[in-house]
Parts: C-alpha cells; structure tokens; sequence
C-alpha cells in the first residue's frame, strides 16, 4: 500500500503553528522559509528535526524524503539539509541518505548497482573494498539499514553507514567484527548502562581506512507511553546530556495533539548517543512530524474532524446567522467537514447552508432523520451536499439511487430482535447502491430498542467477518458509538485486541462536537448544550468536553473495558457483556 505523504509546505505550516521554541528559535523558524522556496511543493512521507539536546543553540538540522525512480532497488532518498544552509539564503545543496534493502540478503548485487549512482563512480570505487570487507564480517542478525553521503558539506572521502543490531549485548563483538579500533572495554564501561531492550543501531563513516573512531548509537526506536520517553528524557538530563530546556520541550512535543485531516502527529524517531575517546560526547533526538499514525496516547485531535449542525428539532431552529457564522469559524480552524442533522428537510435555509460549504470547499454530509421529497433531496444535491446519510427503512435511499446520487451511507440499528435480518438488510442496501452500510447500536439514536444479546453480538461479528471475506462493492462498519460491537469483535485480550485510538467507542468531544438547534454547544447531540463563543474556545477549554477525553468505561468487572467506550448518553442500559451505569453528566 502506497505511504501516505505530505507536502513539506504542509508539514511547515503544522510547525509554525505548534513551536517549541527551545529547540527552533524564531530566527531558525524564519529560515525554513528557504526550504519551502526549494522543496515546499514536494511530498515527503515525513519531516524530521534533528535535535542538538546538549548545545545551547536553538536550531535543528532538517530531514524529508523524496521519491527516487532512476536508482535501482531505492523507492526514495533522505535528504538532510544542515542549518547553516538553509539560513544561508541561497541554493540548498543536501546530504542523502538511502534505506539498504539488499535482494535475499545479497548486498553485492545492491551495491554494484546502487552505489556508484548514489555517490558516484569515483567514490564507490574508492569505498567499495572496505565496504565489502565490513559486509563480510557483520556479526549474525545484523544488517546495513542505511547509507549516506555527506556531499552537501563537501565531505567526498567517507560514506555514513548504519548497523542495526539485534540484541544490545552485540555491540562489543560487533564493534570488534567490523574492526574498530578504539578501546572496547571504555566504550562498553560507558555505553552498558544505557541499555536498549528493543534493538540498537550503530553509526559511524567508513573510509578507505576503514571504521572511524566516532561511534553512534541509536536508542529507543520504538515508540513507548509518554511517560516512559519522559523518563528517557529525565535520565539524559541528570547525565548531563540534554537541557532542560530543550527536555522540556520534547516532553510538549511528544504532546502536541494531532491533526486529522491531513493527520500530523508529532513523536520521537529515535535518540541518538555520540560516543568517542571514552565518553559520551552528545546526545542528539531526532523529531518527527509524521501523516501515519505512531500511538494512540491523545484524548482528542487539536481540532475536530467535523462539526455536526443540528438544524431543527421540535422546539428550535437554528437562525441562519448563526449557522453562516460557525461554518465560517469551521473554515478558520481548518475543519473540513460539517453534517447537518435533524429535520433538515423543513429548515429553509438548507440549500444556501450547502452552497456555502461547496465554496468554501467544506464536505458536508446531509443526515436523513425524517421522510424527505425528491424535489428536496434535488434542490440539496444541486446546492452541494456531498453525502447523504439514512437509515435503512428511509425511503430516500430508493430516491437517490434514482437520482443517481453516489455519496450514500445507510445506517442499520440494530437490536435484539433483528439482527438475524442483518444478511438480507445488506443486500437490500447493496442493491440500492448504498456505498457503506454502517450498523449502530446501543445508544440514544433508539432508546427504545433493546440491546443486542451476548448471542446477536456473535451472530454479528461472524458475518461482519464473512462479509470481509469476499470481495464486496458495499462497505460494512461498525459506528464508534456501538462500541460495546466493535470492542467484542475484537476479543477478551485487551492486548491483541486492536479496537483502540479516538474510533474504538463514543467520539463525542474526541474527533466531532455539535452545534444545537439553539446555537449552543455540545459534545454530541444527545448530551445537554452549554454556551461558547467559538469553535476554537469551546475545543480548548470546555470543561464538559475535558470530561468526556477523560471519560473511561465505567465498567469495573468487564474483560473488554480496556477496548470499549460506551455511550455515556445511554443513562443506564444492560450490556450484554456485563452491566454499567454511566453517570458522567
Ligand atoms: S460491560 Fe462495559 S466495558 Fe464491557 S463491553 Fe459492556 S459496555 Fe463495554
Ligand atoms: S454520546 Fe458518544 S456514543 Fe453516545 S451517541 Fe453521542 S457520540 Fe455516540
């Protein structure tokens, strides 16, 4: 599957936006203006700061990919570019650096291909014999995970190689194996303390005279709780290593809450340990702003992935003003979908509410409570709605099949007494042309309905499971709000089960908040509304938005509670699986 990548001019704007000027001061920030004169169009799968934890100078060295099509077995190059050039504003000329991935272990073949186009003939012939003599003596499990050359600061002599190792207690007969020559016992005295359970890699320059003395090690390479990386963090700062300064601001950035559409979440690659002549001389993080998702420690996003508008209800209606001015408030925070619910068909200002989301490029997604006409369903599809969502038995489904409407989600709520329809609901949405059918369950949606038994929750999960089986034009999901499903489907280990993040249950305050018929403010629909002044003060400090983040199962006896959030709207309501009692408003 292709990587998701961003443009660096999007990855930029995500750091203006979120500084931690203890490491990139406001002269550093300027100065990235030059690389996105140079490279800001382009697309890289990441955007990487490398972090001098040690030096009192706020300024970081950086690092992006771009794709690469002429050099065989490489897919795409790292480019770094030091910060001495590009605060320099004139022509960036980078290092590259490119991932090893040798064919069935045959690392000749790469490099007689790779290396003379990556470096150049001269510099291959020259490095080639002390490379292969270093592939040779690689000690069992471990293998070249990169290369790089350092021709940007016209150093043409060495090339940058980095060992992975398998096990920490391989670093001294390694070390020995590729024919380093510095003193092995002080280098273990120094680095044994600082021991990595999940792998080490070595980096150091090979040149004609073989390994240089300068050795890196690359430690905690897999992302771990925040906790843990503070506690990292604090050991490198009673060693003497890291600022407090710039500590501090790792322990932000390993904080900062994600954006999610383009998701940008922000971690720790890896530290990095230079060691040399008996002591540690630096220590270095490298940081990274990533599109894919490396943990699921944050409560919420930094702004909501969309904003539902609930338009009438049976006491209100929300004035158009009102909504005008929240839709525009969505479009200054950057959030690119609104729904509009509740009786949308007799509110008159739908179609202009559409009209305006389709120029200001917002998606929105029309949710059918209630029978609609065509004429109705015309005038909001001509005005730019983007998606419709019914639930099952709404006759606007049939209408909008006929009117060619693509975008169509059905909802299938479902309870103890009809799941067993669940195989022929699906063909009926399939012939309808529905493109997802998505199942809820279990919250306020139909309060009346009961919950599914211990015996539906099975029958369900096996034919969500065989559905996935064969290849289907129809998606089958499973709402975040029935979390109880979802958590079940996944099985009682809270360890394998991989219903986890923002979607395993009520996303209410996490990824979506509402704007009621009143023009107030709540978590979700169902839950009571209180006044804000906008979308990014009520986001940020609603104090019943901070409770629902920091809302738990409430479900002390449950094997799934780890995996499932339930529906704290449903005041009481007898889990199959256990029972709960929410109290959280
Ligand atoms: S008992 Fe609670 S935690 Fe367990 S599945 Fe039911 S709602 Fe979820
Ligand atoms: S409170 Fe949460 S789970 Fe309940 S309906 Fe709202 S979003 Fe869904």
């Amino acid at each position: 599957m292709e990587k998701p990548k961003l443009s660096v001019k999007e990855f930029l704007a995500h750091l203006r936006r979120q500084t931690v000027s203890e490491i990139i001061s406001d002269d550093c920030l300027a100065a990235f203006s030059n690389v996105e004169a140079q490279f800001g169009n382009k697309f890289s799968r990441v955007s990487g700061f490398e972090v001098r934890l040690g030096n009192p100078s706020r300024y970081v060295d950086y690092i992006l990919t771009a794709e690469e099509k002429n050099i065989p077995f490489v897919d795409f190059i790292w480019i770094e570019i030091d910060y001495e050039q590009f605060a320099a504003d004139k022509k960036i000329e980078p290092c590259f650096f490119v991932d090893v991935t040798p064919k069935n272990g045959d690392y000749s073949e790469f490099w007689d291909k790779v290396l003379p186009m990556f470096m150049g003939e001269q510099r291959a012939r020259k490095l080639r014999a002390p490379l292969d003599n270093l592939t040779a003596n690689l000690p069992e499990g471990a293998i070249i995970k990169q290369i790089g050359t350092m021709t940007g600061r016209g150093e043409l002599n060495f090339m940058c190689l980095a060992v992975l190792l398998s096990k920490w207690e391989d670093i001294c007969p390694a070390l020995k194996k590729i024919g380093w020559k510095g003193d092995i016992n002080a280098l273990w005295a120094t680095i044994e303390s600082w021991h990595e359970n999940f792998g080490v890699a070595l980096t150091f320059d090979l040149s004609e005279k073989g390994v240089h003395d300068k050795m890196g090690f690359e430690l905690f390479p897999r992302w771990r709780h925040p906790l843990l990386v503070d506690r990292f963090i604090a050991r490198l700062e009673r060693s003497g290593l890291c600022l407090h300064s710039k500590g501090d601001a790792l322990r932000r950035w390993i904080r900062i809450l994600p954006d999610v559409e383009p998701f940008i979440q922000t971690d720790i690659h890896y530290f990095k340990l230079n060691y040399l002549d008996g002591k540690i001389i630096e220590a270095k993080a490298y940081i990274e702003q990533t599109p894919h998702l490396i943990h699921h420690y944050f409560s919420n996003y930094y702004r909501p992935l969309y904003v539902e508008f609930m338009l009438k209800d049976e006491k209100n209606t929300l004035p158009i003003a009102i909504a005008l001015k929240y839709i525009y408030d969505c479009k200054e925070n950057n959030i690119r979908r609104v729904k509009f619910s509740g009786d949308v068909g007799n509110y008159e200002h739908i179609d202009r509410l559409l009209n305006v989301c389709k120029e200001n490029k917002i998606v929105a997604t029309v949710e059918l409570s209630k029978k609609i006409t065509r004429e109705q369903l015309k005038g909001m599809i001509a005005a730019g709605a983007s998606e419709f969502i019914a639930d099952i038995e709404n006759s606007a489904l049939k209408i909008l099949q006929e009117l060619n409407f693509a975008n169509i989600q059905a909802k299938f709520f479902v309870d103890d007494e009809n799941f067993r329809d669940l195989e022929q609901i699906t063909k009926f949405a399939s012939s309808l042309g529905v493109k997802e059918l998505i199942l809820t369950g279990m919250n306020p949606h139909n309060i009346k309905k009961s919950a599914p038994s211990r015996d539906a929750l099975e029958y369900i999960a096996n034919f969500i499971s065989n559905y996935e089986k064969a290849p289907a034009q129809m998606k089958l999901s499973v709402e975040p709000c029935f979390s109880v499903l979802k958590a079940f489907m996944g099985g009682e280990n809270p360890k394998k089960n991989p219903n986890r993040g923002i979607n395993r249950g009520c996303t209410a305050g996490r990824n979506h908040f509402c704007i009621t018929s009143t023009g107030n403010f709540s978590p979700c629909k169902f839950i009571p509304d209180e006044k804000s002044n906008s979308i990014a003060d009520y986001w940020q400090k609603s104090q019943t938005l901070e409770n629902f983040r920091a809302y738990e199962s409430p479900c002390t006896d449950c094997s799934y509670k780890r995996r499932c959030l339930p529906c704290p709207a449903l005041k009481i309501q007898i889990c199959p699986l256990a029972s709960y009692k929410s109290t959280l408003y």
